[in-house]
């Protein structure tokens, strides 16, 4: 098979509320349908850990406790090392369902033993006053379903992104936050990281002049010996459509922080090769072009089969600025070239691991507004049901300022 598109009962199976598509106009998510939710389960301990020699204490007695869910690369490696540089939170609890690597990261980080749950006594979280928040860091798939039962344990909710596979199910997280009057913030950590804060601010003052384009790409090369049994990025119940929700989600962000404009319509194309085993459940490649109201257009490219880029490029009328790399962890280059000459240097962006911590905590203590809260994670579920539904249909979607698709 070589298509460049989802079939219906695909589409259906990855839970994309399609409703508004004739070819699926009837189609509820699967999840919704009784098929089976995927169940989280154990993993060996990721490759390159290195555990803390000292166990981290709290810095201040109001820090904010945490259970970590979910001990893989992207928890041990980035998040957790982070909290030791965060002023206000600290790791409280962790969840896992490997009770050998719950031992392990347990002593390491100074977890109490009775502070360690297994993924089946995740509810007893409701009576550890210890806790007071939940960093939900499993595969995407069970994002909603942690987050969910999180606020139903009376616990704050800091989700790694994509929010949830479905807009119904990012919905639902929103209800359940506000039905427990708890706090529910995206760990979109970009929106922490200095570079980004910086372009977001020379786009504002127009250094490059009026936004006419702006070109992102994440790209990377999944190991072609893998499969969708050994790496849940593959598996479409654990990661929906495949690179656009994992990777390619920092490109439709920056689109968004960039020009400061919701899209007012998306048209789209999505690749799978033929008899590739992993692409099996979810696509290659995907690529879409954005309408904002200025005018300004953008394209989008996200691939789990091509050679590598992370970049966020964006050409005024009279100047262009280059991010590349825009996104990681660090490592960030970023100059401006046109009307204004300019190389960027502004300091460690590691600090946007600790800088989003910080600020959940201080949205649970002081009641502040929250930079990438669940309307923003429901917004892009949104907006990436419309490039499937634009790739699906071969048609260009109009969209709501809330990123709903047209009816
Ligand atoms: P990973 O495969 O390294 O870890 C996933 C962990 O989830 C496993 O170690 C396991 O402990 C647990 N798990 C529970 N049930 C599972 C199941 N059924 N299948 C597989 N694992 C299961 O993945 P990761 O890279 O750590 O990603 C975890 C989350 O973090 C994802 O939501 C991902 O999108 C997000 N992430 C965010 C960033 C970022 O920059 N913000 C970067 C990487 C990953």
């Amino acid at each position: 098979m070589n298509d460049t598109s989802l079939s219906r009962r695909r589409l259906i199976e990855l839970g994309r509320d399609a409703a508004v598509l004739t070819v699926a106009a009837t189609a509820a998510p699967a999840f919704a349908q009784g098929v089976a939710r995927p169940a989280a389960s154990g993993r060996p301990m990721p490759d390159g850990v290195t555990l803390p020699d000292t166990p981290p204490k709290p810095k201040r007695p109001d820090s904010v406790g945490y259970a970590i869910v979910g001990l893989g690369g992207y928890a041990l490696n980035q998040m957790m090392p982070r909290f030791a540089r965060s002023e206000r939170s600290h790791i409280a609890a962790l969840v896992s369902g490997n009770p050998e690597k719950l031992q392990r990261v347990g002593d390491a980080y100074g977890v109490p033993a009775d502070a360690r749950y297994s993924y089946e006594q995740f509810d007893r979280l409701r009576g550890d006053r210890r806790v007071e928040a939940v960093y939900v860091a499993l595969p995407s798939g069970l994002h909603a379903d942690y987050a969910v039962r999180a606020f139903a344990a009376g616990k704050h909710v800091l989700c790694e992104k994509p929010m949830a596979l479905s807009s119904a199910d990012g919905e639902r997280m929103i209800a359940a936050g506000r039905r427990a009057n708890r706090r529910l913030m995206i760990a979109y950590r970009v929106h922490f990281e200095p570079h980004n804060l910086e372009a977001m601010a020379l786009m504002r003052r127009r250094a490059v002049g009026p936004i006419r384009f702006v070109r992102t790409e994440q790209l990377s090369r999944t190991d072609p010996a893998s499969t969708p049994a050994r790496n849940w990025r593959l598996d479409g119940a654990l990661a929906g459509g495949g690179p656009l929700e994992d990777y390619g989600i920092y490109g439709l962000q920056a689109a968004l922080y960039l020009t400061d404009e919701m899209p007012t319509s998306i048209s789209a194309t999505t690749f799978r090769p033929a008899n590739d085993p992993r692409f099996r459940d979810i696509f290659a490649s995907v690529g879409s072009q954005l309408r904002f109201p200025s005018g300004a257009i953008a394209q989008l490219m996200t691939s789990y089969d091509s050679s590598g880029s992370n970049l966020s490029e964006v050409r005024g009328d009279s100047g262009t600025l280059i991010m590349d790399p825009a996104t990681g962890y660090s490592g960030h280059k970023m100059r401006i070239e046109g009307r204004e000459r300019r190389e960027f240097s502004l300091g460690d962006p590691t600090v946007q691991f600790s800088g989003m911590l910080d600020h959940f905590a201080d949205a649970i203590r002081d009641d502040a507004a929250i930079r990438t809260p669940g309307e923003m994670g429901l917004r892009d579920i949104r907006l990436m049901e419309a490039i499937y539904a634009a790739a699906e249909t071969g048609r260009t979607i109009l969209l709501d300022t809330d990123g709903r698709m047209q009816r």
